[in-house]
């Protein structure tokens, strides 16, 4: 039987999706995706017919196959389109956790970093979550210093490891199709005091370039001329001022992709 939202207990109400209280199990919650499509930390808004469904698609391929994979994440199941069921969070971690193989995006604005530089091994950067701040990026030197002295330091070691041991997975995954996985963004929070994957991987949370070639050499410090930039699968054609329906046809590549996840041990 469907599951009738309209009556039940919004817990929250984000850009991309709400959660609703479970009332036959307080361990977990319902994550209702919407079709909201954001960017610029929400100062650039539309609605695109159909991406929820196919963020959910998306996210549920990634969160199935990360828990074969044995990633500790929030995901329990899909009871129905649109709909996944999470654990219930203890305590949200508002940080962003953007790891990268390729330079590509922000790092251009505020590193030494050319487009298509290759980083192995990969980079992991902490963000504030916070849209009027524009989610500033945590010093490097600080992340350390928390990480050495305060009781809470080993968060952050936590949801390095897992960003790493995730966008390996993910790499790997895409690469059987040809697509080279970029960067992505992470979330994190505690369940029953262990740090944990949160959140909605989808196509808004990463970047993904296919390969310009039949045989690619990514053995090389720069990789840009083996990838294809201008064929990006990922939200920077949102971000770019690429036409909603581009968008969306774009999104609905990415879902055919990851529904090749599931012949993936
Ligand atoms: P950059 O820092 O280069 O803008 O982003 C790095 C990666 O993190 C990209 O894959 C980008 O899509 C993702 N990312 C960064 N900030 C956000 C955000 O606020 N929301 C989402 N969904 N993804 C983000």
């Amino acid at each position: 039987m469907a599951l009738v939202f309209d009556k039940m207990h919004v817990i929250i109400e984000g850009k991309t999706k709400i959660i609703y209280e479970n009332p036959d199990d307080p361990k977990t919650v319902f994550m209702k995706f919407k079709d909201d499509i954001t960017a610029g930390d929400g100062v650039k808004h539309d609605v695109i017919q159909g991406k929820a469904l196919v963020d959910w698609k998306t996210n549920k391929d990634i969160f199935e196959y990360l828990n074969r994979k044995g990633i500790h994440t929030h995901y329990v199941e899909s009871p129905q389109e649109c709909v996944s069921i999470v654990r219930k969070l203890d305590y949200k971690i508002d940080l962003e956790v953007v790891t990268r193989r390729v330079a590509a995006g922000s790092i251009l604005k505020w590193g030494t970093a050319v487009e298509g530089q290759r980083f192995d091994p990969l980079i992991t950067q902490f963000h504030y979550k916070d849209d009027p701040l524009h989610d500033p990026m945590l010093d490097a030197a600080y992340v350390e210093f928390i990480i050495s002295s305060k009781q809470d330091g080993h968060w952050f070691k936590e949801m390095r490891e897992i960003n790493i041991d995730v966008f390996q997975e993910l790499e790997t995954a895409f690469k059987q199709c040809r697509i080279q996985l970029i960067d992505f963004k992470l979330e994190y929070g505690l369940i029953d005091g262990k740090v944990t994957l949160i959140d909605e991987i989808s196509g808004g949370s990463f970047r993904l370039w296919p390969y310009a070639k039949e045989n690619p050499d990514f053995n090389q410090p720069n990789i840009l001329s083996e990838l294809d930039p201008k064929g990006r699968l990922d939200k920077d054609n949102y971000r770019l001022g690429e036409s909603l329906d581009q968008v969306q046809t774009k999104f609905e590549q990415i879902a055919n992709l990851t529904d090749t996840f599931k012949d993936l041990s």
